[in-house]
């Protein structure tokens, strides 16, 4: 879901105004042209009148990615059923809910390849245009309230490629395919509004042939079997980013079990781990333990069930997909705690903006100052804090740019900058105000925000808050200027 803080000031008298103008043009029953379905329509690119129902912008305005994300409306759900097929390709129905404040003659949604052979809204068939990942759909008559679009797609779905490089979205297996889309790749496997500021609930169906199994995130709702076919049906109750939606397809082995969590709730877990990388299932028996030490840091566990997918992925990284991380190695458990302190950071409190992302990877790298001391093999607080600072001090890379915000897309999941500088400045937060001061804001941060989009500036806000300190000094350094904090050097 949206959160207020995402929309500018001038947006709010603006839509107000359009909300009565699209009424009024409502009333005498001016409606656009509709556009054939099989055939992609010819519409204007920009709003036909200032005056009148417009065109939803194709733009979230993320800083890094401006190509990705629309405007116009606010997703609360996504219906995805999906048949895959033994050759790789799949057949695709996607079922959008979601809300208008004013009235759209068009809007935008994110789908990369592909082909789309039907779209409807609210049950009348609309037409679209599409010119590389962005699909415009134009309904038959303008949408503005709740409304729903059904998009019918086929095709094989393929990879991207992020500025940095690493491949992500919908990556092909020996045995299947797993989906791993940070930041950009849910647009490989289903039309979407593609910005983490617009969260919504799930549900995903799979239909496979028989002998294959589908892990997702969220709750596994129903699972079938019939002569050919094995169907499963994924539910996700919590509203996340587009991003965190998983499937994963192969030949799994899968481990179902139970942990009762520090409140003594019963959170149920599935595992699925691909038999041919020779791990051994032990490897789901360290979740509960973690996942209690993860809780004694940030506050109750956000998520209504968790586990892990471990595939054979020659991609060089794991994945906080929502509820159930995608390992592609096992490097001990500073990785899962890594993983799974991502279902507070970036799964339940999710970034609006890419820019903000070390508030994402900040607080996960965190947990190697804090996880026990067998986890990561190294030293844990303060003496990480100083083993760390010696490296750094000695490498101007891990100083410049200043992790908020992040401006070139290139350093999204930089390790100096992103990852380590933003722990090292948790870590320095903590000794400014005190380990007791420093729990208490990171557990009304992750209490206040559950399930919610979040910015930098509600983070430093909160902790000068509760501290009771005006921290722009600490927070200028350590965020927001290039060049290593003066009082970190011995
Ligand atoms: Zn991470």
């Amino acid at each position: 879901m949206d959160t207020p803080q995402r929309s500018p000031r001038w947006l709010v008298p603006a839509v107000v105004i359009l909300l009565a103008l699209a009424l009024v043009v409502a009333g005498f029953g001016i409606a656009k042209m509709l556009a054939s379905p099989e055939t992609p329509a010819a519409a204007p690119a920009t709003p036909s009148s200032p005056s009148g129902p417009t065109g939803g912008a194709l733009s979230s305005g993320d800083s890094l990615f401006p190509t990705i994300g629309n405007r116009g409306y606010d997703v609360q759900h996504y219906q995805i059923e999906l048949d895959y097929h033994r050759d790789g390709s799949i057949n695709a129905v996607t079922t959008i809910t979601a809300n208008a404040p004013a009235a759209l003659t068009s809007f935008g949604l994110d789908l990369k390849g592909l082909e789309v052979t039907a779209i409807s809204t609210d049950g009348r068939p609309a037409g679209w245009t599409r010119d590389d990942h962005k699909l415009r759909v134009i309904p038959a008559g303008p949408v503005h309230g709740s409304f729903s679009t059904k998009v019918v797609y086929a095709g094989k779905p393929t990879s991207l490629t992020d500025p940095n490089g690493m491949r992500e979205g919908w990556l092909v297996t020996e045995d299947g395919a797993t989906v791993m889309a940070q930041p950009m790749g849910a647009m490989t496997w289903f039309p979407n509004n593609n910005t983490p500021a617009d969260k919504a609930t799930f549900e995903i169906t799979v239909h496979v042939p028989n002998g294959l199994e589908v892990a997702g995130s969220g709750d596994l709702l129903d699972q079938r079997d019939s002569a050919t076919t094995s169907t499963w049906v994924w539910q996700q109750r919590n509203p996340i980013a587009t991003y965190l939606a998983m499937i994963s397809i192969g030949q799994y082995e899968v481990y179902k079990s139970t942990m009762t969590l520090t409140d003594g709730r019963e959170l149920p877990l599935w595992s699925f781990i691909d038999p041919s990388v020779g791990i051994s299932p032990a490897i789901a028996e360290r979740l509960p333990k973690i996942i209690r030490n993860l809780e004694s840091y940030f506050g109750p566990y956000p998520q209504s069930s968790s586990g892990i997918v471990f595939d054979r992925l020659e991609i060089g990284y794991s994945l906080e997909t929502q509820n159930r991380p995608v390992i592609t190695f096992d490097d001990g458990d500073w990785l899962l705690y890594h993983e799974l302190a991502h279902q507070w950071f970036g799964d339940s409190l999710t970034v609006g903006d890419w820019g903000d992302i070390w508030l994402n990877e900040g607080f996960a790298t965190y947990t190697e100052f804090v996880m026990p001391a067998d986890s990561v093999g190294s030293d844990r607080g303060d003496a990480r804090y100083y083993s760390l600072l010696n490296a750094a001090s000695k490498d101007s890379e891990y100083w410049s740019p200043p992790p908020a915000p992040i401006t070139d897309p290139k350093y999204l999941f930089s390790q100096k900058v992103v990852y380590n500088r933003s722990a090292l400045t948790l870590w320095a937060l903590r000794r400014q105000v005190g380990a007791k001061t420093f729990a208490k804001i990171v557990k009304t941060w992750t209490s206040r925000h559950r399930d919610s989009v979040v910015t930098t500036e509600q983070f430093t806000q909160l902790a000068e808050e509760l501290s009771g300190k005006d921290l722009d000094a600490f927070f200028k350094a350590w965020l927001y200027t290039a060049g290593q904090p003066a009082q970190t050097h011995r």
